[in-house]
């Protein structure tokens, strides 16, 4: 099993690397921001509230995200060669409960200047649609990077399964790092 998650900040390109991973590798692909869209989507009482959290920049709370992530995992097949976890964990709690069910291969910590993160952000909240692409909640969700999601990087650098990747050049370039990480860690 190839099991990765990918982290980074919001707007370090995480959804557009897995689409290139998972193409070439055969992998299942879990973007907890895509379920918690498509919750809010379903005007159910539970997007309700998780409405209350994303459109503020917040995190959802660890107890609620790490269940929908447990049925996400569990409904896997059984042929599955692997999945890469995007967005997924943000805080060291999600990182712990994640370990006790999935063992994984890889983090790959996609770094990207701050600069260049909000310039990503604005010109995607331009087509996107998505209501936390706005320079308030960009802001938000940067802050919240740093203070909750960072320390993720390093529970994982601790078991030596951490890659530092230069998230800035072409979408090529890139690939090619993150390719040569995962090659060397499988
Ligand atoms: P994303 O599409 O990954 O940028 O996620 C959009 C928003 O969904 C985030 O700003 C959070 O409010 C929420 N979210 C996504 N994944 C998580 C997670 N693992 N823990 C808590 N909140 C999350």
């Amino acid at each position: 099993m190839l099991n990765l998650i990918f982290c980074g900040a919001p707007g370090s390109g995480k959804g557009t690397q897995s689409d290139f991973i998972v193409a070439k590798y055969g992998l299942a692909h879990i973007s907890t921001g895509d379920v918690l869209r498509a919750e809010i989507a379903s005007g159910s009482d539970l997007g309700k509230k998780v409405n209350e959290y994303t459109s503020q920049g917040n995190l959802v709370p660890d107890a609620l995200i790490i269940d929908i992530l447990a049925a996400q995992v569990k409904a896997l097949g059984a042929d599955c060669k692997g999945v890469i976890l995007d967005g997924f964990p943000r805080t060291v709690a999600q990182a712990e409960a994640l370990e006790k069910i999935m063992n994984t291969t890889l983090l790959v910590d996609l770094q990207v200047d701050r600069d260049e993160l909000i310039q990503r952000l604005l010109n995607r909240g331009k087509t996107s649609g998505r209501a936390d692409d706005n320079l308030e909640t960009i802001t938000r969700r940067l802050e919240v990077y740093e203070q909750q999601t960072k320390p993720v990087a390093d529970f994982y650098a601790k078991l030596g399964k951490c890659a530092t990747i230069n998230g800035m050049g072409s979408l090529e370039e890139i690939t090619a790092r993150i390719v040569a990480a995962i090659e060397a860690a499988k």
